[in-house]
């Protein structure tokens, strides 16, 4: 009889089939499976197994009943199969097999609520869930991926080997997988690593293009610049990969930058990470605007005849090129800076409105190595969230205050020349507006404040009167004395 495999793979396109190849090259003894199409000549399940899988430790199966019982107890059944639906079919197909204590892992995106009410029905029944972010793409999942495990933490123990096994090794060896926290957390917390994702990607496009745009650098040159940037302070993946970019020629002999159309495809981890940050009352400006960029650059027919109507005056002002390649960097590292601790002040949010216990500096570590936006500076944000008196805010770290204050400078300068010379630069600006309204005790909310009560008796708090205590004012001279209820939504 056939030795029973340590683990069961459900879902063989890019993902699973890399995450198989890569847990059978750890040792593991692995099950596959993929649902087979009526009337199809093939199935995925055959390709691979004559394919990448052959002669190594796999069991191919096409019949779910088979595939379950081919894994032994207490199973370990991955999915990595399209979010939404295809993910409850599956249980519900697995489930009527599995036997008590058995684990599910979802590995694909799926949104988090999802997974909540996922890990709580498997509960109920019985069984045991995780919901696992994994970061990486084809070639984390084949090679080491950073993964964000959460949901039943009594499965912890069960698929820790396997996990961390597969996951990529930090620097420093440790891998980049480890215990998020209960029901949903784990794909909260991958949600938020692809929203991040995405205003590092908005970020760098925008260096890009005021580098190429207003220094007129050429491909090559660009390049360097991200080479250079890539052994500094900026070191990371996302910025290694665009100097790649940068200098890529296509078969004509042509850079291939030059030839991809400006409109922007998405998936909806960033959509969710903004809809999410909106539903705990924080803001995550940079990450928004990334989004919103996104979708405006993907209408580029209205864009062509906004510019036919508007154009551009350019103001050509003077800049200095040694002074502007090094704001640029300023400017891109500080709003990095502001994106990254939006983010993790998300979290933290999330963390206390639903009972979490998140490990902000474990989840840094987590993305360390892996994932798409690994990065040297994460080390620095593991390092502010450990210490002993853990700043309010990331920015307050003495480390990255003293860094945004040198930056500041540049960041400014560089954001109001650009907007001057008619560049669009949503990131930069959003993060420096964040910066600023941040470190300003006062805001111009007084004046909303007066306007809501003014038209919807809304009341305000007064400066000279205990926090808490709520005003109306009766304005016009024929407004009543009720008010509206106070409350924040
Ligand atoms: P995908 O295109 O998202 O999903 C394809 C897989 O899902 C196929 O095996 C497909 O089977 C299966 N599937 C779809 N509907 C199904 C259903 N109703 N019942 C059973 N199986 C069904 O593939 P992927 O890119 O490898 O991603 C897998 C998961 O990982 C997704 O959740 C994705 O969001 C996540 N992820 C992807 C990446 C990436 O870089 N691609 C990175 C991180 C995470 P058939 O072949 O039979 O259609």
């Amino acid at each position: 009889m056939q030795k029973k495999s340590d683990i069961g793979l459900i879902g063989l396109a890019v993902m699973g089939e890399n995450l198989a190849l890569n847990m059978e090259s750890r040792g593991w003894n692995v099950s596959v499976y993929n649902r087979v199409h009526p009337g199809a000549q093939t199935n995925a399940v055959t390709r691979f197994m004559e394919g990448r899988g052959k002669g190594k430790n796999f069991q191919g199966l096409t019949d779910i009943a088979q595939f379950v019982e081919s894994i032994q107890t207490p199973r370990k059944i991955m999915l990595m199969v399209r979010a939404g639906s295809p993910v409850d079919e599956l249980m519900d197909q697995l489930i009527p097999h599995l036997a008590p204590g058995d684990i599910i892992i979802d590995g694909g995106n799926s949104n988090f609520e999802d997974t909540d009410r996922r890990v709580a029905y498997a509960e109920s029944k019985g069984f045991r869930f995780v919901g696992a972010g994994v970061s990486g793409g084809e070639e984390g999942a084949l090679n080491g991926a950073s993964i964000m495990p959460g949901g039943s933490l009594s499965a912890w123990d069960e698929v820790k080997p396997i996990l961390q096994s597969i996951a990529a090794k930090a620097d420093d060896g440790a891998p980049c997988c480890d215990w998020v926290g209960p029901g949903g957390s784990g794909h909260f917390v991958k949600m938020i690593h692809n929203g991040i994702e995405y205003g590092d990607m908005q970020l760098i496009a925008e260096s890009y293009w005021v580098l190429k745009q207003v220094l007129g650098l050429s491909n090559d040159e660009l390049s360097d610049v991200f080479t250079q940037w890539n052994g500094g302070r900026l070191n990371s993946y996302l910025i290694e990969i665009t100097a790649n970019i940068l200098k890529f020629k296509d078969k004509e002999g042509d850079y291939l930058i030059d030839k991809i159309l400006d409109t922007a495809g998405q998936k909806g981890t960033g959509k969710w990470s903004v809809i999410n940050a909106m539903e705990l009352g924080m803001p995550l400006g940079l990450i928004a605007s990334a989004v919103f960029e996104r979708s405006l650059s993907s209408n580029k027919e209205i864009r062509l005849e906004a510019e036919k109507i508007f154009g551009h005056d350019k103001e050509q002002g003077l800049y200095n090129k040694a002074d502007m390649l090094k704001d640029v960097e300023s400017a891109l590292y500080a709003s990095k800076l502001v994106s990254y601790a939006q983010g993790f002040d998300v979290l933290q949010k999330a963390s206390e409105e639903f009972n979490w216990d998140l490990n902000l500096a474990s989840i840094a570590r987590l993305w360390r190595g892996g994932c798409i936006i690994r990065s040297g500076f994460l080390n620095y944000i593991a390092e502010a969230f450990e210490a002993k008196d853990k700043p309010r805010h990331l920015l307050f770290a003495p480390y990255f205050s003293s860094e945004i204050k040198e930056s500041l400078f540049g960041w400014r300068h560089l954001v109001a020349h650009v907007l001057k010379e008619g560049m669009p630069v949503p990131a930069f600006s959003s993060a420096l507006n964040y910066f600023f309204s941040l470190t300003s005790g006062s805001l111009p909310a007084n004046m909303i404040q007066a306007q809501r009560d003014y038209f919807g008796a809304h009341t305000f708090e007064r400066i000279d009167k205990p926090r808490g205590e709520f005003f109306h004012e009766n304005w016009t001279g024929y407004g009543g004395d009720t008010k509206s209820g106070t409350y924040n939504v």
